[in-house]
């Protein structure tokens, strides 16, 4: 499994994302800089949090759409209306604030000072 790459800021100004666990030699001036200085339990535990932001929209919306929305289609329209307001109330209050947290979250990620090799 792949995490999101990490942006490396060389000394000389230059930066890159590079993949957790792998190397980046600098081409302006060669120093090379190496992903696995950083703890693996502090990049591995964001990485985890996020996905489980992720999986938990997408577990919401899979059971309302899976159950609900055929539920309403079948029983009665009126029930259908309320679903699909339901729905635009999830996407316009509750998910405003979900992006919110996640967005706090990648902002409070830790930075680390990595040394050259
Ligand atoms: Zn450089």
């Amino acid at each position: 499994m792949r995490g999101v790459p990490i942006t490396i800021r060389c000394d000389c100004g230059d930066a890159r994302p590079v993949h957790y666990g792998e190397r980046w030699t600098c081409a302006a001036c060669g120093r090379t800089w190496n992903t696995a200085q950083v703890p693996a339990e502090e990049y591995w535990g964001l990485m985890r949090d996020l996905r489980r932001y992720r999986l938990i929209v997408w577990g919401i919306t899979a059971i309302i759409v899976g159950t609900l929305v055929p539920l309403a289609v079948i029983y009665s329209f009126g029930l259908f209306v309320f679903v699909i307001l339901g729905l635009g109330a999830l996407y316009f209050l509750v998910l405003p604030r979900w992006r919110s947290r996640i967005v706090e979250r990648i902002r409070d990620r830790p930075t680390w000072k990595l040394t050259p090799e």
